[in-house]
């Protein structure tokens, strides 16, 4: 690039270098870090001239000049296959014992840790937590989440504890001894991650953070920060000077989903440069989805028990429109011998708190619930997500779908609609003003032409949100040209079936359910909830692989050093010894063939 005068500008010398830097930036690669860099330094040479002579630069000059601006604080998009490095796979596989990365998470990943700024939109499950705990371990010091939901950081950090990363949280919970503990801890380096929330930051962590060796901060939620989005809190305007603070290190922000609006907020409000875009797939192979419209020969209530006495032992949401529905739903469950509990914000916060807990630690199979529930659940083994009625958006069905399956694990979620929640939407909305009314309205009108369309429930999804797909082929009743609603009101009358939902022959099952039950003996002893033993897709794959050796079990998605080490012995004893004893198989094989 051409060196810029010292002294004497000359205004062809200044024209030749603006179309320089033009066509520079024209041609910049989406994945050039260092090219783009090289022209925002010209361009802040650029400016510095121009400030201290102004009257040499025309007009002209300087409108271009601003085009160059905008276009280098563009988000760069950058395509799922950029490669994150030998080092962060290694991570993935010896950290967290996964072989593959997930739609977007190497991008992200990629983006980080060459030092760009990150935007990632990675839909609800796509298992956005691994674009920065990787990265957490490879930049060494400490990565700095911040996090809006309290309720989560001690799950989260637990789940990372129990796979040997060093992280912790701060926040308004802990008693001021315990956080004098921490913060001691995290000035002399102790740990990996510290997550806090967007309040402590004003509060009182700005001044510890400091003093801390800070190397990425990764915002989650981000969307909270934009006027723009529907969920916007005034304490993530605190963040806004993060960046600088720390020295202009890497900031990763991270949304479920976001218009260009909100992006360009959140670029703008965390002060990104050149944020680096990446979005993850929406498309969730591993929840089965299936509908039934509404009709005088349904009995909906009768068909959700149904299905979920064919999922005995199993996790589940059902959701229902009202307050109403939620407690005469659970209170026939629970007659039927289901164990269910009600949940609603009509609720004391406590009840709701205990609710809440006994899901997470698997006491309660089933929460029949508002759509209140939810946006602190991070649990994922959640195996089915029923909806009584239709949610009122594509965007909040799909969130609420998005609760099941979060472990890759496969997951079934039903849909019962009818022009009857159309019509009681409509009711409540008779107090809204008009504007938002019809907004309303024709988001939930949407919602049903969706459900339904005589096509890939998947694909019409997907496509909602921007993403062209093929047919899922195998994820949806639409693909599949099967009714398993239907087929779980016939098959009540001749008794449960198992593997319903994990698709495992009966000899699989059987080892998939003697495993369950020391996952939960186990946890019960550690006090940690079931799923942080292993998660469901790695118990179903020992049941498939049935592993006989320590290298056998380490080969499975899911089993890194750390469980193998505390878990390993006592699951190879399990399966030694159901290979062992052949009663249990005969008697399940023999379930198996009645259904
Ligand atoms: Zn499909």
């Amino acid at each position: 690039m051409s060196a810029i005068p010292a002294t004497g500008l000359d205004i062809n010398q200044l024209h030749v270098l603006v179309e320089e830097l033009e066509t520079r930036v024209a041609n910049l690669d989406d994945t050039d870090v260092q090219g783009r860099s090289a022209c925002q330094s010209l361009l802040a040479r650029l400016r510095s001239l121009w400030s201290t002579n102004k009257e040499t630069f025309p007009t002209e000059l300087i409108s271009r000049l601003k085009v160059v601006a905008t276009a280098l604080k563009q988000p760069r998009r950058i395509g799922p296959e950029a490669g994150a490095g030998a080092p962060a796979r290694a991570v993935l596989a010896e950290t967290f014992g996964y072989s593959e990365f997930r739609a977007g998470q190497e991008p992200l990943i990629a983006g980080v840790l060459s030092g760009s700024d990150c935007i990632g939109v990675m839909p609800t499950g796509a298992g956005k937590s691994l674009t920065y705990q990787i990265p957490a371990r490879l930049l060494g010091g400490t990565t700095l989440v911040i996090s809006p939901l309290i309720a989560l950081m001690k799950d989260q950090v637990d789940a990372l504890t129990s796979v040997g990363v060093r992280a912790t949280y701060l926040n308004s919970s802990l008693d001021s001894s315990e956080r004098s503990d921490r913060v001691r801890n995290l000035i002399a380096g102790s740990y990996e991650l510290v997550y806090a929330a967007p309040e402590g930051i004003d509060a009182w962590l700005g001044d510890v953070l400091t003093r801390a060796d800070i190397r990425l901060v990764a915002v989650d939620e981000a969307h909270c920060i934009s006027q723009w989005g529907h969920d916007f809190r005034p304490a993530y305007r605190n963040l806004a000077g993060l960046k600088s603070r720390f020295g202009g290190i890497p900031v990763l922000a991270l949304t479920a989903t976001a218009t260009q609006d909100v992006i360009h907020d959140i670029g703008e409000q965390l002060g990104m440069r050149a944020p680096l875009e990446v979005r993850g797939s929406f498309f969730r192979p591993n929840l089965s989805l299936h509908g039934k419209p509404k009709g005088p020969n349904l009995k909906v209530r009768d068909a959700i028990l149904a299905l979920v006495r064919e999922r005995p032992d199993e996790s589940g949401i059902v959701y229902c429109q009202t307050r109403k529905s939620v407690e005469s739903l659970t209170t026939f469950l629970e007659r039927k011998g289901i164990r269910a509990l009600p949940y609603h914000a009509g609720m004391e916060i406590e009840t709701r708190n205990r609710v809440q807990d006994a899901f997470r630690r698997d006491e309660v199979d089933v929460v029949v619930a508002t759509v209140a529930f939810g946006m602190g659940i991070d649990k994922p083994n959640i195996r089915f997500v029923i909806h009584r009625d239709m949610p009122r958006s594509v965007e909040a069905y799909y969130q609420e779908i998005g609760r099941a399956g979060r472990d890759g694990a496969p997951s079934d979620c039903f849909i019962f609609y009818g022009w009857s929640d159309v019509k009681s939407a409509e009711y409540m909305l008779q107090e809204v003003d008009a504007e938002t009314a019809d907004r309303q309205k024709r988001k939930v009108r949407h919602m049903l032409r969706l459900v339904e369309r005589e096509e890939c429930r998947h694909r019409a999804i997907v496509g909602h949100f921007g993403e062209t797909i093929e047919n899922c082929g195998e994820s949806c009743d639409r693909c599949l040209g099967i009714d398993r609603i239907e087929e779980a009101r016939n098959r009540r009358r001749k008794g449960p079936r198992l593997g319903v939902t994990t698709g495992l022959d009966p000899a699989a099952e059987a080892r998939f359910v003697a495993l369950r039950a020391l996952r939960k003996t186990i946890a019960a002893e550690r006090g940690i909830p079931a799923y942080l033993v292993f998660n469901d897709a790695t118990l179903q794959s020992m049941a498939i692989e049935n592993p006989e050796s320590e290298v056998a079990l380490a080969e499975i998605a899911g089993v890194g050093p750390k469980k193998l080490a505390d878990y390993g012995p006592a699951f190879l004893r399990e399966l030694g010894e159901l290979k062992n004893s052949e009663s249990p198989l005969v008697s399940v094989d023999e379930r198996g063939k009645d259904s």
